[in-house]
């Protein structure tokens, strides 16, 4: 092996600063995953990012495949999303009244999303997820939801429940502080099995609002479902008159413009979507038929609202990006190029019989370490795995690539990887899982 000897990044900015955070934040963030601890390292504090790459305050650089967990599908700081910022940002920053910006923005997803008739625009993912759920239940008048083992869904009470993300990164997959009497209103289902599924509405006949799945499950690993078995699900929501909720967080407008609905052919009756459509800035929305968004306040009887929903500048964001998006082969370059580097890590793991799959969709992947097959629900990941991850983990930063700080986080591509970034990334991919076997 040609491997180059690589000496630990420096780290004593970020040290200090992590120092200070801890007596700010609980675990030093503002987000769990953030803190590095499944990893058992000391989070980087990133202070600019351009294209592909970000710089830490020790200066070191790396090409990211976090993305700041999934909105930069344009990569860092791009310029025709800063300028619609800046323009925006010029004229006040936020007013607390209708703006054209959001009817620019709904425009661009409704064009795309046939089943997207009405929306609303809310600041994250979690209050879209939250919203649907209600809006699922005022509109059927049944209390209960279904969700699956592994799907992360933000963290409103009744969806962290087996959720994955941060709660299988620490080894719970519950959370405290959720109400008995609401958990019970959740029913779950392992992934990748129907007869679960049918046997959750014969055990709960007419008590079931909503089905909620992720377009494609990407919180804890990414666990690819096929299309039988999406198409099939939607057709057990019909018929037993629950909603179907596809909650499009990562994959809306990253699969493409039409996200999971579009890739596996079905029609949910609601998605929600964040992410992407924000362009970088916190956005998230939710929308389905105007029958059911009739339901919505001040149409309907449902509650739901927001002191900066539809902001102006996180709405310049997301239409400078979708702008961008629906341009002429954009998704088919991207997940080409993401979909070849991912196949030639495979082959470069099968070459050596290393345990390793990675599992991808699109411009989405994910490192299954462990696995001998195919993984498509949460139970068939093995904990062991997270052992190898942390040392590729490792040494991954000291090669100058950037993964999100936890193996059950997948890995985003965007368009600013170039085939040359991705080249190099690549080699320290293969010297890092050399040092990892
Ligand atoms: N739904 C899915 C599928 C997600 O991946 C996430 C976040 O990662 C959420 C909902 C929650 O979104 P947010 O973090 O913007 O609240």
């Amino acid at each position: 092996s040609t491997m180059t000897v690589q000496q630990e990044i420096s780290r004593s900015r970020s040290d200090e600063l992590f120092e200070q955070a801890k007596k700010c934040f609980p675990g030093g963030v503002n987000s769990p995953v953030r803190a590095f601890k499944s990893v058992e390292g000391v989070p980087l504090f990133i202070k600019k990012g351009e294209g592909c790459h970000i710089w830490d305050e020790d200066d070191n650089q790396f090409i990211d495949f976090c993305c700041s967990w999934g909105p930069l599908i344009l990569g860092h700081n791009h310029q025709a999303i800063r300028e619609s910022i800046i323009e925006a940002v010029s004229l006040g920053t936020t007013f607390g009244a209708p703006t054209r910006l959001e009817n620019e923005l709904a425009e661009l997803i409704r064009k795309h999303n046939p089943h997207v008739e009405k929306l609303r625009f809310v600041s994250s993912g979690t209050e879209a997820v939250m919203s649907a759920i209600r809006l699922a239940r005022g509109f059927t008048g049944r209390d209960k939801i279904l969700k699956f083992e592994g799907c992360y869904h933000g963290h409103a009470d009744s969806l962290l429940v087996k959720a994955g993300s941060g709660l299988v990164t620490f080894g719970e997959t519950t959370s405290a502080g959720v109400p008995e009497a609401f958990a019970r209103e959740t029913i779950v289902a392992p992934l990748n099995n129907m007869e679960a599924v049918k046997q959750a509405f014969k055990d709960h006949p007419d008590e079931i609002a909503a089905v909620i799945i992720e377009g494609i499950p990407a919180n804890n690993g990414l666990l690819i479902q096929e299309a039988g078995y999406m198409q099939e699900l939607r057709e057990c929501c019909t018929q037993h008159n629950a909603l179907l909720i596809l909650d499009e967080v990562i994959t809306g407008f990253r699969l493409g413009m039409d996200g999971a609905a579009g890739y596996y052919d079905i029609r949910p009756d609601l998605v929600t979507y964040g992410k992407v459509i924000g362009g970088g800035m916190p956005v998230g929305c939710y929308g389905g038929s105007a029958e059911v968004m009739g339901k919505i306040s001040p149409d309907g009887p449902v509650y739901q609202a927001g002191t900066l929903s539809g902001n102006p500048v996180a709405m310049a964001a997301g239409i400078a990006q979708l702008k961008v998006l629906q341009g002429n082969n954009f998704y088919k370059n991207l997940n080409s190029k993401a979909e070849e580097f991912a196949a030639s890590i495979e082959r470069f793991a099968d070459a050596r019989n290393y345990p390793l799959k990675i599992q991808s969709v699109g411009s989405l992947f994910w490192f299954a370490f462990a696995a001998p097959s195919p993984i498509r629900a949460a139970a068939e990941i093995d904990p062991a795995s997270m052992g190898f991850f942390k040392i590729f983990h490792r040494e991954l930063l000291n090669r100058g690539v950037y993964l999100g700080p936890s193996g059950y986080e997948v890995g985003f591509v965007s368009a600013a990887h170039s085939k040359v970034e991705l080249e190099k990334a690549k080699r320290a991919i293969f010297e890092a899982l050399e040092i990892t076997f």
